[in-house]
């Protein structure tokens, strides 16, 4: 008889019995984005659960009240990252952690390595738990190694494949999208009645690397202006100011500010309607490719394996070559405050922002802008549709 040991495949079949499903991302903007396809995907296969978001403190405000795979958004409480249960001043996570424990039939992982999360999603008490792990990360009931670089919508799809959640078919499935509502369009609306052609522009960036020069935006926009007649919307969060107000009087009469004006609501309804998103790789690109608008981003070679477009041709970035700190040579993250993507071209970026915007007008792009979600009572309560 044969004894060679036969491997079984891992078990990826639904889970009986749940009626609560929590999802873990408790982060920024793009993170989020990137889960929208493995969202939709557990909603596909747990039609009758209720599908809460474990987030960060922004998500009730923009989730609550749009259509999509989710009923709920919870924030957890959280510092830098998320908070470890062995570091959590004056015990807020712990308090959290004990008023949702038992709440879940099954919780799934989608904040990141597992390093520190995987001890939260132990503490929920739930039956099923599956997540990413990392060495050193608490075990959840099924789990895949996290391995660094990966394409982050593909990471959150695999996950939740742990659960039985396959993703539904055709390449489109796999872009980020959000419905934008009718309260978006009219925010959007407030705070830019004028029905001309425009260019949003987000300058800015958490991470200084991820910042291309001010002055570079503004000679584009000048450009983008002569070339093609369309305005630049410069548009970022209170923190973006600064930048925001050197490129709009670098910009001129091309130009106007909407920073710190614009919920992200607004902002979706604004994207909507531009013929055209630049900016860095950021929260604002990431929903502005989830609102169905071209773009064009400027990206470090490394996110655009991870947080890069793996589809398509609406979604365009223009990569920087540079690898490592131009001052100190660091490949990773240093403390110096400068830009790994200063080597990107003007005039490489305005090539691909006029061949966005031809295709566009050629109707080239799958997905192209004008497509509209309905957003009527009913599919707005339909999450478990
Ligand atoms: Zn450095």
């Amino acid at each position: 008889m044969d004894q060679r040991k036969v491997v079984q495949p891992a078990d990826r079949t639904r889970f009986d019995d749940v009626r609560e499903i929590g999802v873990l991302v408790a982060s920024g903007i793009g993170d989020f984005v990137a889960t929208v396809p493995a969202l939709h995907a557990l909603r596909a296969a747990y039609p009758h659960a209720r599908l809460v978001v474990l987030g960060d403190v922004w998500h009730p405000d923009f989730l609550t009240g749009r259509p999509g795979p989710w009923d709920e958004a919870v924030p957890v409480p959280r510092n830098t990252g998320i908070a470890r249960l062995d570091r959590d001043p004056g015990g807020r996570l712990r308090e959290f952690l004990e008023a949702q424990r038992g709440r879940y039939d099954l919780v799934v992982q989608l904040h990141g390595g597992g390093a520190d999360s995987n001890a939260v999603v132990q503490s929920l008490g739930a039956p099923h738990t599956v997540g990413a792990w990392t060495p050193g990360a608490v075990e959840l009931d099924r789990c895949v190694r996290y391995v660094p670089g990966r394409p982050e919508v593909l990471r959150c799809l695999e996950v939740a494949e742990l659960a039985g959640a396959r993703p539904a078919s055709g390449t489109q499935g796999l872009v980020p999208s959000l419905v934008v509502t009718d309260d978006d369009l009219a925010q959007a609306h407030d705070a830019w009645p004028d029905t001309g052609p425009f260019v949003l522009v987000h300058p800015g960036a958490r991470d200084a690397r991820r910042c291309w020069p001010v002055g570079r935006f503004a000679e584009v926009g000048v450009r983008l202006n002569q070339t093609l007649g369309i305005r630049m919307l410069v548009v970022g969060a209170e923190t973006d100011r600064a930048l925001a107000s050197q490129l709009r009087s670098r910009l001129g009469p091309a130009g106007a500010d909407l920073t710190g004006r614009l919920p992200l609501g607004g902002f979706l309804g604004l994207a909507r309607r531009c013929t055209l998103f630049l900016g860095n790789d950021s929260g604002p690109r990431h929903l502005a490719v989830a609102a169905g608008a071209p773009t064009v981003g400027l990206f470090l070679t490394s996110n655009v394996r991870t947080f890069g477009p793996l589809v398509g041709a609406r979604d365009r970035v223009v990569e920087s070559r540079t690898v490592c700190c131009p001052t100190c040579g660091r490949p990773e993250a240093c403390d110096h405050v400068i830009s790994w993507v200063e080597d990107v071209s003007v005039d490489e970026v305005v090539a691909t922002c006029e061949e966005v915007v031809e295709d566009a007008e050629r109707l080239l792009l799958v997905g192209a802008v004008g497509e509209s979600e309905p957003s009527s009572p009913a599919s707005a309560s339909g999450s478990a549709s």
